[in-house]
């Protein structure tokens, strides 16, 4: 470890939103240690749509109001160098995980039901404020900190570049495929095939596998156009419509359990179609977040015509990511990752390629530790 560490981390900092996809390298104070931290020395990092959401205040962000650098990055894998006092489920040494939260209460009626992911006192890994106005800072960095109820020991046998996407891409659709209904029999429809909808597609595929390895049900991945439809359908979906196609929808009447949304925009999503596919009173989960001033174009009358739900989701629970930690291990789950070594050039590149859409389909940030000498 470097000389400096602990007192400073190093990392790439976006510095205002309209230079979103050049960070620069910086370096800054991490937030107090505290009884439960842990201090991850960062080997890889996934890139996630919303690091490009924040970098580019497309969302209300905290950090461009501020006017301070942001470190972005939240499918982190590491290294555990450093932990609180009171810390008891890692190790110094040990390979751990940390997604897209690093902090709640972890005692108000949500936490205490395994759903601190929706703690009012929830702290996410970047852009969030702490208690004492610290603002958190993500992993496209030397190191990071947080409470250890969000770092998670990933088991033995997932490379850490495809580890590192499960930590928020992976729990997003895994909590409510899980939540609503993804068993074996079940019919599940997958909107977006980009980092998440990927990952979803091979999640649901798992949990619609039963323990004699047979898998029962449908899985029917939705993308603008045709162009993936052979990866969708190598990576488990057992159906793929392209939904620029017109009336797509028609023979769909009645069909899902439930539908997880993973498209990053509105702009070519017909709601109204897609509430009209789900069987009575089943829901349509969106966890995709587009720009804020994005919205839905929908009618009361297509609900009233199958009961069916709008609904959304945030991130998971530290139990469920343990959970797919293991599927990912007994099913042996890969999310497809292209590496991209850890610079300048290799954030720019990353970041601007996945706003493309020039992704298939998860750029992993990696080689932390030849670039900062760790
Ligand atoms: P990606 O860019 O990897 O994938 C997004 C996919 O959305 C694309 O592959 C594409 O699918 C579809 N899409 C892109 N542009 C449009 C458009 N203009 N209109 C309709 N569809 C479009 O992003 P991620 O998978 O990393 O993230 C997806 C979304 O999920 C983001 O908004 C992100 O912020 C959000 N997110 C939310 C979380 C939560 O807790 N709820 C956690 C993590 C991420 P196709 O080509 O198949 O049409
Ligand atoms: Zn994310
Ligand atoms: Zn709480």
């Amino acid at each position: 470890a470097s000389v400096d560490y602990p007192k400073e981390f190093k990392g790439f900092a976006v510095q205002t939103p309209s230079e979103w996809n050049k960070p620069k390298l910086t370096s800054y104070a991490p937030k107090t240690m505290g009884d439960h931290d842990v201090d991850i020395e960062i080997e890889c990092c996934g890139v996630c749509a919303s690091d490009l959401f924040t970098a580019r205040a497309g969302w209300a962000t905290n950090w461009d109001k501020k006017g301070s650098p942001q470190v972005v990055g939240h499918e982190i894998v590491g290294k555990v160098v450093a932990i609180g006092s009171k810390v008891t489920s890692v190790k110094l040494g040990e390979r751990v995980g940390q997604g897209a939260q690093a902090s709640s209460c972890l005692s108000c009626s949500r936490c205490n039901k395994d759903n601190e992911q929706y703690c009012p006192g929830m702290v996410g890994t970047y852009d969030s404020y702490y208690p004492d106005g610290y603002l958190s800072q993500g992993g496209y960095a030397s190191h990071v900190r947080a409470n250890e109820h969000f770092i998670f020991p990933i088991p033995q046998g997932i490379k850490s570049s495809e580890a590192a996407p499960l930590m928020c891409g992976g729990l997003t659709v895994f909590s409510p495929l899980k939540r609503n209904g993804c068993k074996p029999g079940a019919k599940v429809g997958i909107i977006g095939i980009g980092g998440l909808g990927h990952m979803a597609i091979m999640i649901a595929k798992a949990l619609m596998t039963d323990d004699n390895n047979k898998f029962d049900g449908e899985i029917y991945a939705f993308s603008r156009t045709f162009s993936k439809k052979q990866h969708a359908l190598e990576m488990g979906a057992t159906h793929f419509i392209a939904t620029a196609e017109k009336n797509w929808h028609v023979p769909l009447f009645d069909k899902f359990d439930v539908i997880i949304n993973c498209a990053s925009s509105v702009q070519s999503l017909d709601i109204n179609a897609f509430l009209s596919t789900l069987g009575v009173e089943k829901k349509f989960v969106t966890v995709g977040l587009p720009d804020e001033h994005e919205k839905y174009d929908v009618s009361p009358k297509s609900f009233f015509k199958n009961g069916s739900y709008l609904s959304s989701a945030c991130l998971g629970s530290r139990e469920e990511a343990l959970e797919l930690l293991q599927l990912a291990v007994k099913h042996n789950i890969k999310p497809w990752v292209e590496e991209i070594p850890l610079s300048e050039a290799g954030c720019h590149s990353a970041m601007s390629r996945c706003w493309d859409g020039d992704c298939r389909y998860r750029f992993t940030l990696t080689k932390f530790n030849e670039f900062f000498n760790t």
